[in-house]
């Protein structure tokens, strides 16, 4: 049986193309800076987000860490959602890497606003952790791949240059979101002092995210990128997949979504669910019925051959990209319709 695979967005393979492309990169050492495909890429992207420079990382994780580590003294608290990956997801990093505490809010899906902020940034008191970053995630994993619009990044951005606070933006899926809104990178780079970007998500690259900022800043992630462990040599060949994903496999974002939102609209018939967040991106969040568990209704679905995790005891998620096809979401949505559990 061939299985349809919704758990994540990460677990798509190169093209025949992409693989192609990644053969015949032009490679030399990152280390030196010597790889004109891994400075082509992180041109490519400093260019499209108005951002100065940028940093090629082995991964999303990396590089937000860089993020925090970069605007951020120990002993300083950064503000996010509870839901935050750099907080939920990056295994405790902020704390271990940074020595900084977090501030968590609750967002709605995951969305903040400058209201919920700035109560809770800190006033300059010795008890209290100077409050230095703010982080944002845009899609918001947790939030369904709920949206960020740039007029509600506007006041955040302008909160906290009154006050003093770094903005940095977790983008794993900016695409997804400026695909859906039809808000344009360019006009990121006027509102946050760094931004970390995914090429293994939906844009269907083997590895790599890259973080951008200015070049002071850059300067430094590049020193904490090899202390940490991530200053890679002939990494061309990873770039290369990047830059051909930036190229091709953008616009191409509107069909996760549609299909997104097809598996949601099954999903809200089903006898099985409870409730069905609705779908804005590539992410599909519901719960199931209060007698049934999500493990069992993700078991239900592996026989079938779908494949979708539980992210929570009652909530699964289905993650739409590249590597499933209008086909596999017609079948699916009818292995939805037929589930009995
Ligand atoms: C996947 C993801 C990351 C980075 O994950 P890596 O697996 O380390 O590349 C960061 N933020 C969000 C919201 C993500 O979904």
């Amino acid at each position: 049986m061939t299985k349809i695979d919704f758990r994540s967005d990460t677990v798509t393979k190169p093209t025949p193309a992409m693989l192609d492309v990644m053969m015949q990169a032009k490679v030399g050492d990152d280390v030196f800076g010597e790889d004109e495909t891994v400075n082509a890429l992180e041109q490519k992207l400093a260019n499209m987000f108005g951002m100065e420079a940028a940093l090629f990382c082995p991964s999303g994780t990396m590089s937000n860490q860089i993020a925090i580590k970069c605007f951020t003294q120990p002993m300083d608290e950064v503000i996010c959602d509870q839901t935050a990956h750099v907080y939920r997801y990056e295994g405790g990093g902020i704390a271990y890497n940074s020595m900084a505490s977090v501030r968590l809010l609750h967002g709605e899906r995951g969305i903040l606003t400058p209201e919920m902020i700035e109560p809770e940034i800190n006033a300059d008191n010795i008890h209290y952790p100077n409050s230095s970053l703010v982080v944002l995630e845009n899609t918001v994993n947790k939030g369904g791949g709920k949206c960020y619009h740039i007029s509600q990044i506007a006041p955040i951005h302008a909160l906290c240059v009154s006050r003093g606070l770094k903005l940095h933006l977790d983008g794993a899926r900016i695409f997804n979101a400026l695909v859906a809104t039809g808000d344009k990178a360019i006009d990121y780079g006027k509102y946050f002092d760094g931004i970390s970007v995914c090429l293994s998500k939906g844009l269907g690259a083997p590895v790599g995210s890259v973080f951008l900022s200015d070049k002071a800043t850059i300067k430094q992630a590049t020193r904490i990128r090899k202390v940490f462990g991530g200053g890679m040599r002939q990494a061309g060949f990873l770039a290369a997949a990047g830059i051909y994903a930036l190229d091709n496999h953008v616009e191409r974002l509107a069909d996760d979504h549609k299909h997104a939102k097809a598996l949601a609209e099954a999903l809200q018939k089903a006898s099985y669910v409870a409730s069905v967040m609705p779908a804005e991106t590539n992410i599909v969040l519901f719960d199931v019925n209060p007698n049934l568990t999500a493990d069992a209704v993700v078991n239900a679905f592996a026989e079938k051959g779908v494949l979708c995790s539980a992210t929570a005891a009652k909530t699964i998620r289905f993650v739409t990209h590249l590597d499933v096809d209008a086909d596999s979401i017609a079948e699916t949505i009818k292995i939805i319709s037929g589930l009995q559990v």
